[in-house]
């Protein structure tokens, strides 16, 4: 391929449209059609990357294999187009100045006077095309965070409008994403928002190629036409996106609507039939699952679900896999410390504790783990989920009273999770965790290995505490399997439970290396032996009763 060719996506109207899903969508479709497709996600804030957000405002860190704390849309990106994200896949306001303002330090720009036009430009600029070039794509995608109007994001538009000029019109093409509302109890549907979105737009420079129209009602030609009229947007480039049942059902929708036809020809690149055959089949089982299960997502930060994105997002896959549908029962950890946790987890056929940090909701989180263990449900943890299972059976089995992690109770007479050596001494909050992936091994036989189906693993990690080497001999003793460790067997990745019909926790984040095509391991495991769970209680006359 000669040159490669440039997606921007941008946003109007209202934020959290979907943009990162429209452009994983159209990846998709491109990459069905065998190009190379890379993702890059610019967020105009000043934080240098996602990793010190609270997920409560922003949703999901996402963790990359090279150990980058990105936003929770590289997700959607490695889900939808198969590939793996580097840390040069999201970049943010602060990341780019704090690139400029070293360059001033150390003399790069000669004595110039330092500006957002061209320095901030040219750095924006050039991290598209470095993206492009270390991924070796045919085609970049790049998502513009936030929305057209925002003061923070216009160093972003102006870029890419200067990026058409310096890459050549024909291997450029803007997609902007909308909101078509309807008001009124007829649901009348209104154009006005998009038009002026559009308009603002245009005020920067850029005219849109195509836009996504997010609705909630089909949108009639005269709709289209009127909006082609307003915006001077081809009207077969008006591209309708319905609410639909699952995410994974949006490719093909814009498949429909010849969204990759004509952003191929627009582009100058030739059309082939897409492969979507698997993707199909995945959307089938996800829509029509001939079997169900209900599994507690036990969190802290439930409030906001996008806190655990990635999480419910592997469940899909799995219940796919199993041709099941997954439904997740969100529970606030902090709840499961008023209430019985036995009588508010009695339905559910698994359960996973999820990853999270400091004091609060912990007790919770070990009341679930007790529960799940006492009563042979099936039990997964997560990160800080793994490091609860363990204290829990410190505490209750092997009789470690006070048991705990120093991230909680620094004077715990049995710290049996404590801090990492390396990480010691270290007072940066940012980026400074152990981050992406590391290998691990797993014992042959154990649950772990039957499960992944291997013994050397590689999975993400974002953590500062470990399970304490003193306290390993002791739990083994009572009946604990550390299955997954490092390759020097100096930390603790993985522990189960024998004797339990299915209990496994592991040290980092397997959420993050599920896809719809290649469901986690560890979540179709767990998703089996709910649904086994509950066949065998469908036939526990009691429980038939209590429905
Ligand atoms: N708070 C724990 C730690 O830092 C767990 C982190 C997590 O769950 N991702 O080790």
């Amino acid at each position: 391929m000669s040159s490669t060719k440039y997606i921007f996506v941008t946003g109007g109207v209202v934020s959290s449209i979907g943009k990162g899903i429209a452009a994983a969508s159209l990846g998709r479709l491109l990459r069905s059609r065998g190009y190379t497709v890379a993702p890059l996600k610019m967020d105009p804030y000043i934080n240098v990357d996602a990793g010190t957000m609270n997920p409560y405002q922003h949703g999901e860190v996402f963790v990359t294999d090279d150990g980058a704390e990105t936003d929770l849309d590289l997700g959607h990106y490695e889900r939808f187009l198969d590939v793996n994200c580097t840390r040069n896949s999201n970049v943010t306001t602060g990341r780019i100045y704090k690139s400029v303002i070293d360059k001033e330090r150390r003399g790069d720009y000669l004595g110039a006077t330092v500006q957002v036009i061209p320095h901030i430009t040219d750095e924006i600029k050039e991290h598209i095309r470095r993206v492009g070039r270390e991924q070796n794509a045919d085609i970049v995608i790049v998502e513009v965070g936030g929305t057209v109007g925002d003061i923070e994001s216009l160093p972003f538009l102006e870029a890419i409008r200067q990026f058409r000029k310096d890459a050549g019109a024909e291997n450029v093409m803007y997609v902007h994403v909308t909101l078509i509302p309807t008001v009124g109890r007829w649901d009348e549907i209104k154009t006005k928002p998009t038009q002026h979105s559009v308009i603002k737009l245009r005020e920067i420079g850029i005219t849109p190629d195509v836009l996504i129209c997010r609705t909630r009602v089909p949108l009639p030609d005269d709709v289209r036409a009127k909006i082609s009229l307003f915006t001077d947007v081809a009207q077969n480039a008006v591209i309708e996106s319905l609410d639909v049942e699952t995410i994974y059902e949006i490719p093909l929708l814009f498949e429909q609507a010849g969204l990759a036809r004509l952003t191929l020809r627009r582009l100058g690149l030739p059309d082939a039939p897409p492969d979507l055959a698997e993707w199909e089949r995945i959307v089938q089982r996800i829509k029509r699952p001939s079997a169900r299960c209900r599994i507690a997502l036990v969190g802290k930060y439930i409030e906001n679900r996008d806190s655990y994105l990635s999480i419910a997002e592997s469940f899909h896959h799995a219940g796919a896999a199993h041709d099941a549908a997954v439904e997740i029962e969100w529970i606030d950890s902090s709840e499961l410390e008023h209430v019985d946790a036995a009588e508010r987890l009695r339905h559910v056929d698994g359960i996973l504790v999820a990853h999270g940090f400091g004091a609060r909701g912990v007790e919770g989180k070990l009341n679930a783990i007790r529960y799940a263990r006492e009563n042979g449900v099936p039990f997964y943890g997560i990160c800080y989920g793994m490091q609860m299972a363990v204290i829990e059976f410190a505490r209750h089995v092997a009789g470690l009273e006070g048991a705990h992690t120093e991230e909680v109770d620094h004077n715990t007479p049995h710290p049996v999770i404590h801090l990492l050596p390396e990480q010691r001494g270290i007072g940066d909050k940012g980026g400074t965790m152990r981050l992406g992936a590391y290998p691990c091994r797993l014992q042959p036989n154990s649950l772990a290995a039957r499960v992944y189906g291997d013994t050397v693993i590689y999975e993400r990690h974002r953590h500062r505490y470990e399970v304490n080497n003193e306290y390993r001999a002791l739990l083994e003793r009572y009946g604990m399997v550390f299955s997954g460790v490092s390759p020097d067997n100096r930390l603790v990745e993985m522990v189960e439970l024998p004797e339990h019909p299915f209990f496994l926790a592991g040290q980092f984040h397997p959420e993050f290396k599920s896809r719809p095509n290649r469901p986690h391991p560890v979540f179709v495991g767990l998703v089996r032996a709910a649904l086994e769970r509950r066949h065998q209680h469908a036939y526990t006359p009691a429980l038939v009763e209590q429905g």
